[in-house]
């Protein structure tokens, strides 16, 4: 098989992990792997059923009946297929981020989307995002960036995106909730939320969407062919 390379940003809610990966894949030609949208496939699998996301029985019980697909669109989109159906805008609200938090630290659910991720990037040339890519998921990948930027700033992003979106959103609100969501994600004992040793680490508070992809494509063109 042919060697793939990988690409794994890790980092907090509303870095710019998202913006970011898919621009540079799309420039580089690679497939661009959402890990949260998976996590957060699971939450709203188990919202419908009713079942709490703190629930380890309720999500032990249920997780088996969860078939979660990836599919990708003419525009590289990536669209989650839960059970068949197409839910990827369904789980682009506050209340499935905070859900995904919660269910993403059990380790069963982990456990079965640890090779879902593994297998895109056996076949593919990816950039993946996510929490723990560059410490569990590719410990290998060829780069690793951990992106962050100040609280402040994060729910400023976040809060503009859910506005644009046409949601309603609420700057301290928001704020709020992704200093929940960071507490909860850095102090999980499964995969928590931290950076790699051999990461390289990217404040992008005073940064515009721009100087971000160039700063990233400048370390990228230092350890693999672009
Ligand atoms: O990145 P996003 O905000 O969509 O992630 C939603 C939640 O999914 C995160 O807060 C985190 O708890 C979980 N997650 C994770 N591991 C990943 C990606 C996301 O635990 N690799």
């Amino acid at each position: 098989m042919a060697k793939t390379y990988s690409i794994a940003i890790d980092g907090p809610a509303g870095a710019g992990k998202s913006t970011i990966a898919r621009r540079l894949a799309k420039d580089l030609g690679y497939y661009y792997v959402d890990t949260g949208a998976i996590y957060r496939t699971v939450a709203y699998f188990m919202d419908l059923l009713g079942v709490s996301p703190k629930d380890l029985d309720g999500v032990n019980r249920y997780i088996d009946e969860l078939t979660i697909g990836i599919e990708y669109d003419e525009d590289g989109v990536q669209h989650m297929i839960m059970n068949g159906m197409d839910v990827t805008q369904d789980i682009r609200n506050q209340d499935i981020s905070q859900k995904a938090s919660l269910v993403s630290a059990h380790a069963v659910v982990r456990d079965v989307l640890l090779d879902m991720q593994r297998d895109v990037a056996k076949t593919h040339n990816v950039i993946m995002d996510g929490r723990d890519i560059g410490t569990v998921v590719l410990p290998k990948a060829d780069v690793k960036i951990f992106l962050t930027a100040s609280v402040d700033v994060r729910a400023k992003r976040r809060t503009d995106e859910l506005i644009a979106k046409g949601q309603k959103a609420e700057l301290s609100q928001i704020k709020k909730e992704i200093e929940l969501r960071d507490y909860q994600d850095t102090h999980r004992p499964i995969a928590p939320l931290k950076m790699a040793r051999d990461s390289v680490k990217v404040d992008t508070s005073d940064m515009d969407i721009e100087t971000v992809v160039q700063t990233i494509k400048q370390i990228v063109g230092k350890k693999i062919p672009v």
